[in-house]
């Protein structure tokens, strides 16, 4: 059995349980009812044996049900909540009862009805008419043991035959009014069960479609916000995702701005065609990509320029970062386009001054790439002060 199904199994155990203290506490009420009726001598006919007599069946009774629900014995049953079989038995101790109250029998009636009421959800209309049946013969059976007792001429107090019979009918027609009662709350309730079984798949079926939205808002998110090409962040979201990150905490640390440009990338596009200038374009974002940390960000500007923000990054490791990108790039041999073939990158860096907007910390990043286009290409230029760096490279080819 699984974790959950034991978890409900628990659950609904301790229901029978709460359910058989109602139980209790209704026969303790009728008992309690009784025994003040005896101390204001309100019964005649009652004496302490009989009361000690109907107590001590009713604890006898309700302890080896409560036994049996406590050692999960009802589990062994089709219905393990014994509805009927508890129904049976509050109907013969009140016949019990019943049969040795002869003065206030017609009030007594009620009994029979409320232990039905027990029954109105639980049990399915044939096992409901057996309840009131056998509510009928058990009364039917007192008033019978009364005739039979008068006439081998014991003298007893009982009411008269047509008095118990009326009371007889009066029960009869009690018992055939709650069981068609019965059966229209069952099938009112089998309506709205079935009403939220309709309801829950509905909002099963709404919320699947929701994820699925969500899902694909995601992914249309992501699409918006990816350069076609070479798959790295659109200018657009690079701003967004910067702007939001320069906002956040990474305003409190060193954060390095680089503008990356691909030299003489035209000569490509004239010389190998603009599939072979595509095929640069990928290749560098995928030089660039592998190294990067997750946290940069790393976009296409436009055309061959390329951004980065290097979150939580100082004038030093910003440069390293810059260098090796342009040291790998240049290493890289484009020879699917012509043997011997590298190419250079000219890259600006700055770093982020506290409050000033992005696009005047892009406007220092781009004035040290026109530097390094300046001072010959494939170079890192830093721009505090637009100072030069080091890794200074000629092309071995363009
Ligand atoms: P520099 O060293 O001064 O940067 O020279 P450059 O040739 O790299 O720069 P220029 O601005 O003269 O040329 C950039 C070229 O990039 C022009 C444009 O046709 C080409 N280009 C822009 N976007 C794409 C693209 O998506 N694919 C291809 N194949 N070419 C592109
Ligand atoms: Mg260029
Ligand atoms: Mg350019």
């Amino acid at each position: 059995m699984s974790n959950l199904s034991a978890l409900k199994e628990r659950h609904e155990q301790r229901l029978r349980i709460k359910r058989l203290m109602i139980s209790v506490l209704s026969q303790g009420l009728i008992l309690l009812l009784l025994a003040t009726a005896l101390v204001f001598n309100l019964l005649d006919n009652v004496s302490p044996t009989q009361y000690l007599f109907l107590m001590f069946t009713a604890v006898i009774t309700q302890s080896c049900f409560w036994l049996v629900f406590k050692t999960n014995l009802n589990l062994r049953f089709n219905d393990p909540s014994l509805t009927l079989l508890q129904m049976a038995t509050a109907i013969v101790w009140f016949s019990l009862m019943i049969s040795q109250l002869p003065d206030i029998r017609g009030s007594l009636l009620l009994l029979y009805v409320m232990v039905m009421l027990f029954g109105i959800f639980q049990l399915d209309t044939l096992e409901f008419v057996c309840a009131g049946l056998l509510s009928l013969v058990c009364f039917g059976a007192v008033i019978l043991f009364d005739v039979v007792r008068i006439n081998s001429g014991m003298t007893i107090q009982a009411p008269a035959l047509n008095i118990s019979v009326m009371q007889w009918l009066i029960l009869a027609s009690a018992q055939a009014w709650i069981a068609l009662f019965s059966s229209y709350v069952r099938r009112l309730s089998e309506r709205l069960k079935k009403q939220k079984d309709v309801l829950k798949s509905s909002n099963q079926k709404m919320q699947h479609a929701h994820d699925a939205l969500e899902q694909a808002m995601q992914q249309l998110d992501e699409v918006a916000g990816t350069d076609d090409l070479t798959g790295i962040l659109n200018r657009r979201r690079f701003f967004e995702e910067a702007e939001q990150r320069l906002g956040d905490s990474e305003r409190y640390c060193a954060t390095a701005l680089c503008m990356i440009d691909i030299d003489h990338f035209k000569s490509i596009n004239d010389r190998f065609g603009h599939q072979a200038g595509d095929v640069v374009l990928e290749r560098f974002c995928q030089i660039a990509a592998n190294c990067l940390r997750t946290s940069d960000l790393f976009g296409r500007y436009g055309g061959e320029e390329f951004i980065l923000l290097l979150p939580q990054t100082n004038q030093d490791s910003g440069v390293k970062v810059s260098e090796r990108i342009r040291q790998a790039f240049a290493e890289y041999h484009f020879e699917q386009l012509a043997p011997g073939l590298h190419l250079s990158l000219s890259i600006g860096i700055t770093l982020h001054r506290w409050s000033e907007p992005l696009e005047a910390t892009i406007k220092r990043a781009d004035e040290a790439l026109y530097q390094a286009k300046r001072n010959g290409r494939n170079q890192t230029v830093y721009q505090s002060g637009a100072e030069r760096l080091q890794g200074q490279m000629t092309p071995k080819s363009s």
